[in-house]
Order: structure tokens, then sequence, then C-alpha cells
């Protein structure tokens, strides 16, 4: 076992299952943090009706963690020699800012990775990313009274919002990716002016921008840089500019990848029929392990419940999980 403390109090641990050589290496891949329980009447009591099992955490992700673990001991008990290493990672800290994983790909090399995230036993080969842009028109602070010195951030924020809206528009209008659907935006959040009887000097507004697979950062600043630009082109008292300062980037694995196909035949030997092969629109750590080259994707339990009130996994999708998980290991590893 290994552990990793990409900060402090925060505790990635590594199980391994070691080959005998010569195989690929498989990364069985949960968070084990949540969110928070605020609203909850039970978080912790981990009670157990009707094959759910209750709590925060259970669905996201502690039901498949335990599957990830109980896949690993299944073949150490049966003691099956696969090649390639096993290797079940809990990871810290995905749900603020994905440290965990992000301070295992440098730490640990593997070629195949399955992110359990949960899925209902699909198979889940694209996710959404994010990119959040700050931007910020600027004006000239003045009395209130004295319009003719002052310049209004505030209205010039206004008419950028308003183009912006277009946009909005216009992304979801454009040819969805076949798993995810098309890109999106939204205006998060916006300060602007510092008192009633001043002209507001200056205005800003935070964008988060969903992306899908084959967007780029770069492309998703430019549209909104064009914006600015356009309407610093008609008015001369028009002051902007455009701020990307935090960028998730998208997912996407081929559907006839080794990884995706070794996970293709366990579900369908363990289910007895096909699984989908779905897309989901939150980020993931997914991303990471694929932007570092590790072919990767995802598979989990089913419940209900992530970051809600009432949150439960239903625990005969943890055993089925197990098995595939398994099954996945022995044709990937083998
Ligand atoms: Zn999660």
């Amino acid at each position: 076992m290994e552990t990793y403390e990409p900060a402090p109090g925060r505790m990635s641990v590594v199980g391994r299952l070691s080959g005998t050589g010569g195989g690929r290496s498989l990364m069985l891949n949960a968070h084990c943090d949540t969110v928070d329980v605020q609203g909850m009447a039970e978080p912790f009591s981990g009670a157990v009706r009707d094959g759910k099992v209750y709590g925060r955490g259970s669905y996201d992700m502690k039901g498949s963690l335990a599957a990830c673990m109980a896949a690993a001991k299944a073949l150490a008990d049966a003691g099956v020699r696969l090649r390639g290493d096993v290797l079940v990672a809990a990871v810290a800290d995905e749900e603020y800012g994905s440290l965990g994983t992000s301070d295992l790909i440098n730490r640990v090399k593997v070629e195949g990775a399955i992110v359990t995230e949960p899925t209902a036993l699909e198979i889940c080969l694209a996710h959404k990313g994010y990119l959040w842009i700050e931007v910020e028109t600027t004006g000239r602070a003045a009395h209130g009274s004295k319009f003719d010195l002052g310049i209004d951030s505030n209205m010039k924020m206004g008419h950028f919002l308003a183009r912006l809206s277009l946009l909005e528009r216009e992304l979801r209008a454009r040819k969805p990716h076949p798993l995810v659907g098309p890109p999106s935006l939204h205006a998060a959040m916006l300060s602007g002016g510092t008192g009633l009887s001043t002209y507001a000097a200056c205005s800003k507004v935070q964008i988060e921008r969903r992306t899908i697979p084959g967007e780029t950062e770069a492309q998703a600043v430019a549209e909104i840089q064009a914006i600015v630009d356009k309407l610093a082109a008609e008015d001369r008292d028009f002051h902007a500019s455009v701020r990307p300062f935090f960028v998730r980037d998208p997912f996407e694995v081929a559907p006839d990848a080794p990884i995706v196909q070794a996970l293709d035949r366990a579900v369908y030997k363990v289910r007895g029929k096909p699984a989908a092969h779905i897309g989901d629109t939150p980020w993931m750590d997914a991303a990471l392990l694929q932007a570092a080259g590790v072919e990767t994707v995802v598979c989990g339990t089913a419940g209900v419940g992530a970051h809600a009130d009432v949150e439960w996994v239903d625990l005969e999708s943890v055993v089925k999980l197990a098995e595939i998980l398994a099954e996945t290991a022995v044709d990937y590893c083998g």
C-alpha cells in the first residue's frame, strides 16, 4: 500500500496487486471525499433499507470504492495471477480541486484506468469540460450629478451581456456532441459600482462556459474576446478586458479503445446484456487521467442523491460492479 498527501490532511491511498510482468496495468479510481452534509437528516447512519445503503458519500462514491476493493480482494483470494498490476486508487479531493488524481498522475504509471463515478453500470465515454472567464468593463468614476464626466461601467456591462446572451443562444444551437449535447454558458456572478451617487468605474462578470469534446480553451475565450472587440469598435467609451482564470478540459475516449472493449466484454458477461455507451455533463477526474496519456473510461454504481439531501447506493449494483471490475482486470491485465 502506498499513501500520498498532496495537501496537509488530504490523503490518497493506493493498493497494488502486483502482476508477474509484461501485462497492461489498470487503475481502479474512486474519490474518497464527499461534499458536505448540510440539510441531511441522517448523513452518517449507513442504514440499509430495501437493498439500499443510505448516507452521504454512499452513491458519490464510496459504493464504487467498496466495489474496487472487493474486485481486487476477489482476484487476490482466488489466487489469480495477472501479468499487469491492478491498482485501487482511493483519491483525495475530487469534489473541489481534484488534488488527489492531479498528484497521482505524476507518481503512478498505468496504461488504463476506470473512474468509478456512478453510471448505473453503463459505460461513460465522454463528459463536458468547463472554463471560468472574468470580463471587466471599465468606465470613469464621477459624482452622480456629473453626467458629462462619468462613464457608467455597469451600463457598458449591460451592452456586453446583451451580446453574450446572443452567443449563449448560438452555442445551444450548435451541432451537439452525440453523447454530451451542445456547449453552453451562463453569467454566474455579477458585481459593479461603489455607491448610489457615484458613476460606476468598474463592473465585473464571471462567466462559466461548459465545453464539449473537441473544443479548446483558446476557441472559447476568442468567442468572448470577439464580442468585446466588436463593442469597442462601435463605442469609443467601451473598454473591457477578458481573463480566463480556471479550466477543466472535456473528456472523451474512443469506443474501440482496449480499455472500453475489455469493460464492454465484462459488462456483457456479468449482466447478460451490452452496456449502453453514454455521456455525462459534470466534470470528472477522467479528463485528468486521459490527458496524462492513460486510456480512461467511467463506470460505476446505481443510486441517487449525489450532493443532495437524501443519498443512497443500490447494493446489488455495488456487487455487480465488483464483478465487472474483476472481469475487466483479468481481460485487460491478463
Ligand atoms: Zn463523485
